[in-house]
Order: C-alpha cells, then sequence, then structure tokens
C-alpha cells in the first residue's frame, strides 16, 4: 500500500451520488491505505446487528437517544447549541448561550444521526440532516473560520471577539468533531453538503497554523481535530491535511510554560506516562495514532507504546474508565515551590490512585480510551486493543446512559453512596441534559451508534472478528469478490459464537478470531468438528482455508462469574474483590439487598457460587448473578473515625448482583462495585 500524494478527484465534484464512493471508503476510521496501519475495516453500512444485545442498545439509540436529544439540543429554552447556529447564520437574532464547545457537541449529535442514517436510511432523518446542514453552512465565514461564539460576537457588535483570542474557547475542539462528523455524513449519505464545509474549516486552519506561533497553538485544547484532520486527509487525499496533522503534533513540542494538565508540559516525543485531563489526553493519543498510521514515525509510536501500558499497568479502572481525580496536583510536573506546583483538573493521577466514590472517569475520557484503542488496533493488528475496547464498551461506556437511552452521567464512579458527607460537583443521578457541560450525551450516542463498525476489520490476508454479537456482515473484498457472514450469538451472556459463511470468495482466505484475554481457554469448532488450531487469550486465532458457501465456524469461550482483586498498590480496593463474567464488570446496589442493610454490609466469600439468571430492568434483558454473601454488622459508628475490631458477626445473606452498567435504573440507590472478601 503506497501513500496516495495526488489531488483528489471526489472533491471536484459538489454532490457526488453515493456509488461514487468505492467500497471500503466508507468505514468509521477508514485506514485502508494507510501505509502504516496492518488492518483497514468494513463500511459503515454493512453490518447489521441481528438480535441480543448490541441490537436492543442499537434501538434504544436509534429510538431514544437520537431523537430525543435532537429535541434538547434544538429547544432554546433547554439548549442554545442548535439556536447559537441559527444566530450564526442570519436566520436569528440574539446573543451567544452555552459553553464555547457547544458547537463540537452539536457536531457529535450530528454524527450519530449520520451513523445510524447508514444503517436505517430513514429519509425523515436525511431530510433533517439537510435542513440541519444548511444553517450550519450559513453560519461558516466566508474565509472558512466556523466557531458560533465568536461568529455572532463579530455579527453583534463591530469590535466583537477575535478568533484564537481565548486558550478556552475550544475552536479548534469544535472544528475537530465537525471534520469528523463531516465525513461520517458523507460516507453515510454520499453528499458533500457538510463535507464542503469541513474542508473550508480545515483550510482554515492550515493557513492559521501556517502563520501563528507556538502560543496561540496551544489553543489546542482537547485535540479533537488531530483525528478530524486526518480523517479529512483519508476522505480527500488532500496530503496538506496531513501536513497539517503532522505540525499540529510538532507544534507541542516548541510550547514554553506548558502543563501536566494539557499533556504539553514536555514535547511529546518525550512523554512516557499519562497525565492531564484525560479526554485531552485520550484526545492526543487517538489522534498521534492516525498521524503514525499514515507517516510511520517511529517516535511517535515509540511514545504511545510507553504510555499505553502506563495507563492499562497503573491508571485503567476494572470498568475499562480512565481519569481518576476530580482534581489534583501534576504527579510529575511538582516541584518543592508551591508556586510551581501544578493543578490538575478531570485527569489522570498517579499510578494506583484509583479512587471509587470520587472517581472521575469522564463518559468522554472513556470513549476517548475506546477511540484511542481503535486506531491502536488498526495499527497493529493486535488483540489486546479490542480487549480494552471490549471491556471499556459493555461497562464504562453503557453505564454513561440509562438503559432507556433519556438520561446520561458525566462522571462514572464505581460506588455511590448517600452517608459521604461532602457534595461532589457532579449529579449521583443521570440527567437528561447536562447543562453546565453536555460534551458526554452526545459523545455516548454517536459511540452506540456506531459499534458495529468496530465489529469486523480486514488485512490483505483476510478478515478479522474483533468483537461479538448478533449480527450479519455482508460486504466486498478488495478483489472484488464478495463476503456475507452470519454471527449468532447471545454473547455477552454466553460465550457460544457461531460464525456461518454464507457467500465466501473463491481463493483461500483467513478469519481471524479474537480470543479474549479475559479468557481462560477457548475452543475452536469448523462445521461441528472441534478443530486443533491453538485459541491463546489476548491473540486472534487465524483460521486459513478455502472456504465454501455455508460452513461454519464455532468459538466457544467458558463465561464462567470471576472474583477479581486489584493490584495491593491501589489502596482503595485492598483487601476487596469484584465480580466479573466475561467482559462484563459486576456492581452491588442497595435495592437488591434485603432490609435495611447497606452496600457496605456486604461481604464476599472467596469460594461464593454465583448463579447467572436473566431478569429484565427497563426492559432491557440483562443476567444477573445471584448468590449466598455475608452481611458484618457496621451500625454504631456514630461519629467515630476508629474503634476497637468488634467479634465476627458475620450472617448468611442472599444477594443479586447486575452488571455495573445498568446501575441506577431502578430509582435512587447506594451502588459498588469493589466488596469487602471474607476468606
Ligand atoms: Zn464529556
Amino acid at each position: 500500500m503506497n501513500r496516495p500524494t495526488g489531488i483528489i478527484i471526489i472533491s471536484l465534484f459538489l454532490n457526488i451520488s453515493l456509488q461514487d464512493i468505492k467500497t471500503q471508503e466508507k468505514s468509521l476510521v477508514n485506514t485502508l491505505e494507510s501505509p502504516y496501519a496492518l488492518l483497514g475495516s468494513v463500511d459503515m453500512d454493512v453490518v447489521k446487528w441481528t438480535k441480543g444485545f448490541w441490537a436492543e442498545r442499537f434501538q434504544v439509540c436509534k429510538d431514544s437517544m437520537v431523537p430525543g436529544m435532537w429535541q434538547k439540543l434544538s429547544d432554546a429554552n433547554v439548549s442554545h447549541s442548535f439556536r447559537n447556529f441559527e444566530i450564526a447564520s442570519g436566520k436569528e437574532k440574539g446573543t451567544h448561550k452555552g459553553p464555547p464547545f457547544s458547537d463540537g457537541d452539536f457536531y457529535k449529535w450530528l454524527e450519530s444521526a449520520a451513523s445510524v442514517y447508514s444503517v436505517t436510511r430513514d429519509k425523515k432523518l436525511d431530510r433533517l440532516m439537510d435542513n440541519i446542514i444548511k444553517v450550519i453552512v450559513k453560519s461558516q465565514r466566508e474565509d472558512g473560520y466556523i466557531h458560533t461564539p465568536v461568529i455572532i460576537d463579530q455579527l453583534n457588535k463591530a469590535s466583537g471577539k477575535k478568533e484564537f483570542q481565548e486558550r478556552l474557547d475550544f475552536e479548534t475542539y469544535n472544528m475537530g468533531h465537525l471534520m469528523t462528523a463531516a465525513c461520517i455524513h458523507y460516507r453515510a449519505t454520499g453528499k458533500t453538503t457538510l463535507l464542503d464545509v469541513a474542508k473550508k474549516a480545515a483550510d482554515f486552519l492550515y493557513d492559521f497554523y501556517k502563520r501563528s506561533s507556538p502560543e496561540l497553538a496551544r489553543s489546542a485544547i482537547c485535540p479533537s481535530h488531530y483525528m478530524g484532520v486526518v480523517e479529512m486527509y483519508r476522505t480527500t487525499k488532500d496530503p496538506k491535511y496531513l501536513e497539517l496533522a503532522e505540525s499540529l503534533i510538532n507544534i507541542r513540542g516548541l510550547v514554553r510554560n506548558g502543563t501536566d494538565h494539557n499533556t504539553d508540559r514536555i514535547p511529546f516525543r518525550q512523554q512516557s506516562k499519562a497525565v492531564g485531563h484525560a479526554v485531552r489526553a485520550n484526545y492526543l493519543y487517538a489522534g498521534v495514532a492516525d498521524v503514525y498510521a499514515e507517516t510511520g514515525d517511529d517516535s511517535l509510536m515509540g511514545a504511545l507504546n510507553l504510555i499505553w501500558d502506563d495507563v492499562v499497568q497503573k491508571k485503567l479502572y476494572i470498568t475499562g474508565a480512565c481519569g481518576a481525580l476530580y482534581d489534583g496536583v501534576s504527579p510529575d510536573g511538582t516541584s518543592y515551590n508551591p508556586a510551581e506546583i501544578q493543578q490538575i483538573h478531570q485527569a489522570y493521577g498517579r499510578d494506583y490512585q484509583l479512587p471509587n466514590i470520587t472517581a472521575h472517569n469522564e463518559s468522554c475520557a472513556n470513549i476517548g480510551n475506546i477511540l484511542w484503542n481503535w486506531r491502536m488496533l488498526l495499527i497493529t493488528g493486535k488483540a489486546r486493543y479490542a480487549d480494552i475496547m471490549e471491556l471499556t464498551m459493555y461497562n464504562s461506556l453503557l453505564a454513561g446512559v440509562s438503559l432507556d437511552g433519556k438520561s446520561y452521567f458525566y462522571t462514572n464512579p464505581l460506588c455511590v453512596t448517600d452517608d459521604i458527607t461532602y457534595t461532589l460537583r457532579w449529579s449521583k443521578e443521570r440527567e437528561e441534559y447536562i447543562s453546565y457541560c453536555n460534551c458526554c450525551p452526545p459523545n455516548t450516542i454517536r459511540t452506540i451508534a456506531e459499534i458495529h463498525n468496530y465489529v469486523y476489520s480486514m488485512s490483505d490476508k483476510g478478515l478479522y472478528i474483533n468483537l461479538y454479537g448478533a449480527n450479519i456482515l455482508s460486504t466486498t473484498l478488495k478483489d472484488g469478490s464478495k463476503l456475507k457472514l452470519a454471527q449468532v450469538t447471545s454473547y455477552p451472556w454466553n460465550g457460544n459464537i457461531k460464525i456461518s459463511l454464507e457467500q465466501v470468495p473463491e481463493k483461500e482466505f483467513s478469519v481471524f478470531l479474537r480470543i479474549p484475554g479475559w479468557c481462560d481457554k477457548a475452543e475452536i469448532r469448523i462445521n461441528g468438528i472441534r478443530s486443533d488450531l491453538s485459541a491463546v487469550p489476548g491473540e486472534y486465532a487465524e483460521i486459513r482455508c478455502k472456504w465454501i458457501a455455508g460452513d461454519e465456524v464455532e468459538l466457544i469461550i467458558p463465561m464462567p462469574a470471576k472474583l477479581i482483586e486489584a493490584n495491593p498498590l491501589v489502596e482503595e480496593t485492598r483487601n476487596q474483590v469484584a465480580v466479573k463474567r466475561g467482559p462484563v464488570v459486576y456492581c452491588l446496589e442497595s435495592v437488591d439487598i434485603p432490609g435495611t442493610n447497606k452496600i457496605f454490609d456486604v461481604v464476599i466469600p472467596a469460594k461464593i457460587d454465583l448463579k447467572p439468571r436473566m431478569m429484565r430492568i427497563k426492559n432491557s434483558e440483562i443476567l444477573c448473578l445471584e448468590g449466598e454473601a455475608l452481611l458484618t454488622d457496621n451500625s454504631g459508628w456514630n461519629g467515630l473515625l476508629y474503634r476497637e475490631l468488634p467479634e465476627d458477626n458475620h450472617l448468611p445473606v442472599n444477594i443479586r448482583l447486575i452488571p455495573y452498567y445498568a446501575w441506577g435504573n431502578r430509582g435512587h440507590s447506594d451502588m459498588t462495585v469493589w466488596m469487602p472478601l471474607s476468606r
């Protein structure tokens, strides 16, 4: 695969039809021609959930999340998000309201609508997007700049705000999400209406960064535009966008007085630890991975590998969540001079610093973790990245939204109790619209709308199956041959997966099955016969042969409930266990404990027998675990901080554990993932 250098042909046409986009150029992140990515992805419209877990979540996304969030974003009494565009376009009069990053969050919602449309082809949704895009087109300045806080100010006052004057104005964040949404909209609809806006914006940024100082370049707050600019390069093949992306990374190294909070105290290539605001850091890592996929710059991958190890070995929650701290000080950028100690906020903490009640774990940081690991997977084809994606999706991503798709979390703690004597900044209950900062809800919606895009990848050798869930895939391989298969499974509740190959290419090709890192063993059967192919947990098992239509591959992964402990250096969980079954982390909610007993009263015996049972919460099918635990008496503290250990008073108690992602859907409750262990 050679890196394309020519200027694109497709951009010469204003409105091309869908057929003109080549097959395999319509994937969510298009690494098909990226010279340093092993894998490309299948198109947005070739995978469809059929039934079961993700079919249900996609339906809730399509029927509840996408229309529900549009209702909020377009109601100026609730959110000024769309009204800001209407004012900037001249359609309405008024001032900008809401946070400076609300344009970017609006584009995320638009991306979710385009992603849903790519599967449903719902004409009403298409028309709605067309009408919205007409307003966005008119909100853009002739020179390509588009950012409603500044544009509205300039419309209203002769001496209005100037662009890029305030670091925290999030201009590049907004434009980055515009570029990503535009690429997705183009791939989903074949229309270039939004892509043309994104091209003008990317051209503006290209010219701006050519003449801007490193200090001005620091306005790269929350750098979603690294991913956006590289995707623009992949869509248009215009080499200047790749040049822009590279210079955005390089310019970070020239910053003076950088901070760990913004992950720019030291040049990126010298970094080895995850630091700073976890959303911004993860977006940076994902964007750098995108640049690597195109340039093969080893100094970038060297840093990414060290940072990835640091996150996974020392800073990742058991739920796949990132960014432990509400506020803190930089672990490495501190000095003994109090004036030089740097604050960090919504950030990665020190190694093994993973509190539960005060865990920040912003939904956007968890999503950033998925975006980063997806790019690492595409580059390397290594299953360990898919393991992290799966862990994050089933736990911290899904916890961010209620089962009915109506309300959302900003933070994702692993323990919530009304007994704490202080108030945390973010709500303990999901909210329909997070007025102070609505970045997470549309981010969660677009991610759930796009999960099917992560299931399959392609290499020159064949098909990679990264994730499991009941779906059908119908695609065309690079050589023009057709591939059609069905995945039948009730994963994640059961580890039996059947893949029926319904249409296959004539020549030999490989099917790579991801053997999840969480399992102890797995068995592969081909047409009902046990295969002696090695299935190593945490790697892909390759099955290479000349397939015949009707062939069946089965993957059987035992999925017992397991007690998990954390490294003893994690102070907050010492002598405690969490329960995990397959990729799903469980939790204990106060509603599932009899009487007036509390979550901290339950002790888990090391030999607990947890039985799986299906139940429904808010119309969603869920597998809960039931068993006999022990109850300890935690009464009588009466304001004491310490006391003499009372006699062992453990009594048996029946408990029910539910998946962590489903907590908080049965009214207000206390919840904990980690529980004390009795050996
Ligand atoms: Zn957020």
